[in-house]
């Protein structure tokens, strides 16, 4: 008997050992958080809550870091399971600590309706690889674009850095940085949408890639192949690594290309459309990988400046070019300011003298107002180098304000001074830029009426790829016209909708661009072009205004094929609103002089 005590005595010792040497913290409460019992365990993680060093109630001691404890077992209607499971709790590292906070996991269970048992453990390193792991899945994310499944911007650059230290100890190692930018991408954006556009990158990545794999096969390794990667939105960058021949480079460029301007199938459609690239070879790497991604990109725009559709290879001298217009963009933050933005008027003329009539009312049946900047050291700076840099750096908003307002209270003076000499219709350009804003409707109304100019007198120049924007552009041009303006359709014939979608377009004025103009004496296609624009034009009650007409015979034609009016340096180049005058005033009443 005294043998089966001590040895039932053993036994209990030896239980209460193995819950005193447990490395997980065990307590067991009642049902308010009174401790009844607890091992070292959890009496070391549980102390640091305790505010006056006892631990008395589990409760109370979480009351700062889980104060919705004590509800959670109130709550708990079964007499007994699990009231919490693995909760995480983060106890704030104190004092001067820098050990970052710890976390525990604690899980509760009713073991009757007296009684709860606590389970405590430490998931501090727990926690700490799990955060760890979701960092390396993002930044594994971050090196994958998901739309290209190419290669993103810091794997490009990392690869391209490496080549640039090898070619520091390899002198005979030689790789070179393919910049490619499609050459229509904004458009194709615009006009069917961004679905359409990710799909066309897609197609791209997809070309991109089954041309480098045939240049991969062979006997490289996966480490010195060719990469294909993008850096954002329409920019893919090449890495030719390992390159045996000078001529190699050349030849792949071209192959780029020409994969990249084949037809695509996108959404019922084939759009055809080129890219523009720019190539720095080994030799002209001076710098870090971000200077040689950089040249590589001012050698892609000189492409696309020379027409696109081909490739350039960077040359120093093309940093000179480069600051340039980057120059232009913070000079033109201060343009405004210092007014140094102005507007000159070009006239449209009447070509079709009205029946009944012996000759045009007035010959300026319009004027167009374009921007024009005197710059302090360059000179008068013109629209096409700036205009498109204001879009890119949001100032074309106030920039086409100033010219709307400048240019409609100037039309209303010429009303109150000229009379009947006055232009008709005051033509004014429209942005993309400035339709994406959404107050501009309100603008609009404002200069309208801080002017005192008709709406009626007020015509808005929109372009192709512009009008046949997405819902709520067409919207924001429903909204101006409702104002009593009118819209004109600007450079017809160089965007890509045809005749046949002219009716969809809310214009009532189509102004047909200069390049048919000037190919019309000497070409019969254009001049058959143009006498078909002007037929379906005047079917859809549109006027037509034939641009850049510089000789008699280019306005004898556009008059005999029926364009309503004409515009072009033959009858005036853009004049400052003084000039205007006198030129009006010169031109009363051609037919009786
Ligand atoms: P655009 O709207 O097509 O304007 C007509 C352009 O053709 C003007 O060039 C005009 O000077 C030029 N031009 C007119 N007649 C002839 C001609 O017989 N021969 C030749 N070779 N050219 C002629 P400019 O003023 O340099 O403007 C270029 C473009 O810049 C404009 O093309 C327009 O797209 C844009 N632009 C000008 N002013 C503004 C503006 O205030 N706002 C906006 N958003 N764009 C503007
Ligand atoms: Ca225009
Ligand atoms: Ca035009």
């Amino acid at each position: 008997m005294a043998a089966m005590q001590s040895e039932s005595a053993g036994a209990h010792e030896a239980l209460m050992q193995f819950l005193y040497r447990a490395p997980i913290g065990l307590l067991q409460t009642t049902l308010d958080g009174t401790i009844e019992m607890i091992n070292p365990m959890s009496a070391s993680l549980l102390m640091p809550l305790s505010r006056n060093g006892d631990l008395d109630n589990l409760f109370t001691a979480l009351e700062e870091v889980a104060p919705h404890l004590r509800q959670l077992v109130v709550g708990y209607e079964p007499s007994n399971g699990a009231v919490c499971d693995s909760l995480r709790i983060v106890v704030p590292a104190r004092g001067e600590s820098a050990a970052a906070a710890q976390i525990l996991s604690i899980s509760l269970m009713k073991l009757d309706e007296l009684r709860l048992m606590g389970l405590v453990s430490d998931v501090t390193l727990e926690v700490q690889r799990e955060e760890s792991g979701l960092a390396r899945r993002l930044d594994a994310a971050a090196r994958t674009d998901t739309l290209t499944k190419m290669p993103t911007r810091p794997v490009v650059r990392d690869r391209i850095q490496r080549a640039i230290e090898r070619a520091r100890v390899e002198p005979n190692y030689d790789f070179a940085v393919l910049f490619m930018n499609c050459d229509r991408f904004k458009q194709i954006n615009d006009s069917l949408g961004h679905l359409a556009g990710d799909e066309v990158l897609g197609l791209m990545a997809n070309r991109l890639r089954a041309a480098l794999r045939r240049r991969n096969r062979g006997d490289r390794t996966a480490d010195n192949e060719a990469m294909a990667g993008r850096l954002g939105g329409d920019e893919f960058v090449v890495l030719l690594d390992n390159l045996q021949a000078a001529e190699e480079v050349h030849a792949v460029a071209q192959r780029l290309l020409d994969v990249l301007s084949q037809p695509y199938s996108v959404l019922g459609q084939q759009l055809h459309f080129t890219a523009s690239m720019g190539v720095v070879l080994r030799d002209h790497v001076t710098g870090d990988a971000d200077a040689a991604l950089q040249d590589s990109s001012i050698a892609m725009v000189e492409a696309k400046r020379a027409g696109g559709a081909r490739y350039v290879v960077f040359e120093p001298s093309m940093h000179e070019r480069a600051a340039r217009r980057g120059g232009i963009e913070s000079d033109l933050r201060r343009a405004l300011l210092n007014h140094e933005l102005f507007v000159v008027y070009q006239p449209i003329v009447a070509l079709q003298i009205p029946e009944g009539a012996d000759c045009p009312p007035s010959h300026a049946a319009g004027v167009e107002a374009l921007v024009r900047w005197r710059h302090p050291t360059r000179g008068v700076v013109p629209p096409l180098e700036f205009i498109g840099i204001a879009e890119k750096c949001g100032l074309i908003g106030p920039i086409g304000e100033f010219v709307l307002s400048a240019a409609c209270h100037q039309f209303t003076v010429w009303r109150r001074e000229l009379g009947r000499l006055a232009p008709r219709l005051l033509a004014v350009n429209l942005s993309r830029g400035q339709l994406g804003d959404s107050s501009f409707v309100e603008i609009v109304e404002r200069i309208l009426r801080s002017s005192g100019m008709q709406p009626s007198d007020l015509q808005l120049e929109v372009t192709e790829s512009l009008a046949a924007q997405d819902e709520s552009v067409q919207a924001r041009l429903q909204q101006l016209k409702a104002l009593g303006l009118s819209l004109a359709l600007d450079d017809f014939g160089t965007g890509y909708s045809s005749l046949a979608s002219l009716h969809q377009l809310p214009v009532g004025t189509v102004k047909i661009d200069r390049s048919f103009v000037s190919e019309a004496v000497s070409s019969a296609h254009h001049h058959v072009l143009i006498e078909a624009t002007v037929r379906v034009a005047r079917s859809l009650g549109m006027g037509t205004v034939a641009e850049g007409i510089e000789t008699q015979a280019q306005a004898d034609l556009v008059t005999q094929l029926g364009c309503e009016k004409g515009q072009g340096y033959l009858f005036s180049r853009p004049l400052s609103a003084a000039d205007l005058v006198l030129w009006l005033a010169r031109n009363d009443a051609p037919k009786a002089s």
